[in-house]
């Protein structure tokens, strides 16, 4: 008689995700530990997020505002990690400021400012990511390589913001090799900042690389990759 494979568990998936890094990570000659995994549980109840929390994951990413917030309401209990990684308007940023321990998308000075209003009294600055449009005419959202200098300027002189980094979400294709060259093109941005700006401590973050391509991101030197769907299962 034959059974059915087993369902592989969350707990299952997140070993499957960490071992894929790890290789990753080694073939590029880098530290596995160097690389941080967001588990992105966008469009996923809170019960699955806690499953991957009882597996040992903390750090999650979230896409919309309100159901940031209320999925940290429902997980107070536990020490979650959480990055903000949607487009994010600036009515929503009081759903986000007081819950995220990251926002990754930040791509206007209007965003910036309205999070640093709806930071809690006292608490410390919030640690931040650039998104980056590189050459993605489909997208909207990301500030553009050529303005990037002066922008990063304006972050830097918001009190309560710290920036970390960049990020990107390139345009989706089946085929990973097609992130490859914006993957390139936004750590070449980075070491291009880094040496235009004399910061006294150079970005280091760089957030990229999903499901079906962070392996390649990692090649690439990706620090931060945001995998979904290798965990959690396909969204509806
Ligand atoms: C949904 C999403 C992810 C995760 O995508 P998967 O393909 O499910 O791994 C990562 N980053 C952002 C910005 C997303 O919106």
């Amino acid at each position: 008689m034959r059974y059915p494979p087993p369902v592989p568990s969350i707990a299952d998936n997140l070993k499957a995700v960490r071992e894929r890094i790890e290789v990753a990570a080694q073939r590029a000659g880098r530290d596995p530990a160097s690389i941080k995994l967001v588990a992105v549980s966008k469009l996923k109840p809170a019960a699955m997020v806690r499953k991957a929390y009882e597996a040992g994951h903390r750090c999650f990413g979230e896409n919309y505002a309100q159901d940031l917030r209320d999925k940290a309401g429902e997980l107070a209990d536990l020490d979650i990690d959480w990055h903000f990684i949607g487009h994010l308007q600036k009515n929503k940023a009081k759903y986000v400021a007081p819950v995220a321990s990251m926002v990754e998308t930040i791509d206007s000075i209007e965003i910036a400012q309205a999070l640093v209003k709806r930071l809690p009294e006292g608490s410390p600055p919030l640690p931040c990511l650039i998104e980056v449009n590189i050459g993605d005419e489909s997208s909207k959202s990301g500030v553009h390589p050529t303005g990037m200098i002066p922008f990063i300027k304006e972050i830097m002189a918001l009190d309560r913001i710290t920036l970390k980094g960049l990020m990107i979400i390139p345009p989706f294709d089946e085929a990973p090799e097609k992130s490859r060259p914006y993957f390139k093109g936004l750590r070449e941005l980075l070491v291009l900042v880094n040496r235009e700006l004399d910061l006294p401590s150079p970005l280091s973050e760089i957030s990229m690389g999903m499901s079906h391509d962070f392996e390649l991101a990692i090649e690439e030197g990706a620090t931060i990759v945001r995998v979904g769907t290798a965990i959690f299962g396909e969204r509806e």
